[in-house]
């Protein structure tokens, strides 16, 4: 492949001028591939080879993009924690263009890490090795795991130094999404107070993702009704999983209903509702349990910024969002209920209203247990006991849910063995800084089948032997 044969379309940068500014790429002094995903670069169409090669590391350090791209950096707001910022934009990322896929969906080619734009404020545009390979390990195993995500292409070490507490090796990560729709997206063009800009990028919103939308008596009311269902769905996949976004900011959700943002996240080792990972969230407003709260707050900003095309009168506009987003609990209940029946075996999932406060009590790791349970629906309920220390509780608990019949095979389909552990995590990324990919490549491969238990990778099942608490730091 040539980088010509390579088309990246423009789609956003032509029907939403105002939210793109051409930009290019700072020049990497010397490109390394630190990782390449190759199943993904061939669902794309690319050459493995191609991007291998000199030319294709400079493609994916956006210093060289095919005759007729034009890498734009987007305008957005967002709510971060609370706080409205009218222009937030992408300060250290591009998009590069869009990608037509194998089976003819349209995929933005984007950037992190890729140098100041406009919208870097006090930034330096640029991103470390580690945070980039961490976003690239855990939306790869988000996707394992069957859960809507960005992807992550390829991370290439720049060969620039990045100066954070100390100055570290930095890299550019090139991300692949259904879009970067946020709902600061939105929330920029209702500020910007024009009417038709806002009117455009709902329907280009619609038409990228939910294009029964644009049948609807309502078009908008129907594409405000689609992303309150894909968010109730994400959200509650999260939970289920024990994943803690970090910074559930209005930037930082999607339209599309992907992940997106892997920064201060992580994954529970000990249940628990109020567990924060993100250093700089004092308040716990992004705490696991809390994300459902957040989500429905962060859809009534996407609400407010649709009124005026929902209705010219704005109490009957008012009215009508309110009533779609009455529909976010139910259905984030549902979702979460579907799920937590699958993780049970099958059983009603309201059996789960005694369990969680009995993990709660006991901080028993919670991929671990619920790994173990399935053992327990064959007969060996010793090594899920082990975990408690309220005996009395745990054996009440699964007496009732024994009683059920639980389906041990459903359930090794539902419960993953293999997680991004955060030590695993840290351990895979100081070693990769410095120098070594070994370490990463062996957690990429175990979390990237993670229902299938293997072998040898009996570490990666485990919880972390010298367990502390765990912290994540925004200084991405
Ligand atoms: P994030 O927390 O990654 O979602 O980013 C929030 C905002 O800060 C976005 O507008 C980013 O583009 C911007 N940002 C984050 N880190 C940097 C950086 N090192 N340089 C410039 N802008 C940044
Ligand atoms: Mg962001």
């Amino acid at each position: 492949m040539s980088p010509s044969a390579l088309v990246l379309g423009d789609r956003f940068a032509r029907e939403l001028p105002e939210m793109a500014l051409g930009w290019q790429a700072e020049p990497a002094p010397e490109p390394q591939l630190l990782v390449l995903n190759e199943p993904l670069a061939a669902d794309l169409g690319l050459d493995v080879d191609w991007l291998r090669s000199p030319a294709g590391r400079q493609l994916l350090v956006g210093a060289e993009v095919p005759a007729g791209a034009r890498p734009v950096a987007q305008a957005y707001a967002g709510h971060q924690f609370g706080g409205f910022v009218p222009r937030l934009g992408d300060g250290r990322a591009l998009l590069l263009g869009e990608l037509t896929t194998r089976d003819g969906a349209l995929r933005d080619l984007h950037l992190k890490g890729s140098g100041r734009t406009p919208f870097a404020r006090g930034g330096d545009g640029l991103a470390a090795v580690g945070p980039m390979l961490r976003e690239h390990v855990i939306s790869e195993a988000m996707a394992a795991l069957g859960i809507p995500t960005t992807r992550s292409l390829a991370v290439v070490a720049t060969g620039r130094g990045v100066r954070r507490e100390t100055v570290l090796p930095g890299a550019v990560l090139a991300r692949v999404a259904s879009s970067h729709l946020r709902v600061g997206s939105f929330q920029y063009a209702a500020a910007s107070g024009d009417r038709d800009l806002l009117r455009r990028l709902a329907d280009h919103a619609i038409a990228r993702h939910h294009p029964h939308a644009a049948d609807a008596e309502q078009p908008y009311l129907a594409l405000l009704d689609e992303v309150i269902a894909a968010q109730a769905s994400l959200v509650a996949q999260w939970v289920l999983v024990g994943f803690v976004h970090g910074v559930m900011n209005t930037d930082n959700t999607t339209i599309s209903g992907e992940t997106i943002d892997y920064g201060p996240c992580a994954f529970l080792d000990a249940y628990d509702s109020t567990a924060v990972f993100s250093s700089i969230d004092h308040g716990g407003r992004y705490a696991y349990g809390n994300q459902p709260v957040v989500a429905e707050w962060n859809l009534a900003r996407l609400a407010e910024t649709l009124l005026p095309l929902i209705d010219d009168d704005e109490d009957t506009a008012v009215a009508l969002a309110v009533a779609s987003l009455e529909a976010f609990r139910p259905q984030y209940a549902a979702a979460w209920s579907a799920g937590m029946s699958r993780k049970l075996g099958g059983v009603d999932a309201s059996t789960a209203a005694d369990l969680l406060p009995l993990l709660q009590a006991d901080r028993v790791d919670l991929t671990t247990f619920f790994r173990r349970l399935s053992g327990a629906a064959r007969g060996a309920v010793e090594p899920v006991r082990g975990l408690f220390l309220d005996l009395a509780g745990i054996d009440a608990w699964l007496q009732r849910w024994q009683a059920l019949g639980p389906d041990a095979e459903l359930m090794d389909r539902a419960n993953p063995a293999y997680i991004p552990r955060n030590h695993l995590v840290e351990e895979a990324l100081t070693a990769a800084t410095g120098g070594d990919l070994a370490p990463l490549h062996r957690l990429l491969a175990a979390v990237s089948r993670p229902y299938e238990e293997r072998p040898g990778l009996e570490r990666y099942a485990a919880p972390d032997p010298d367990a502390r608490s765990y912290v994540t730091y925004c200084g991405t």
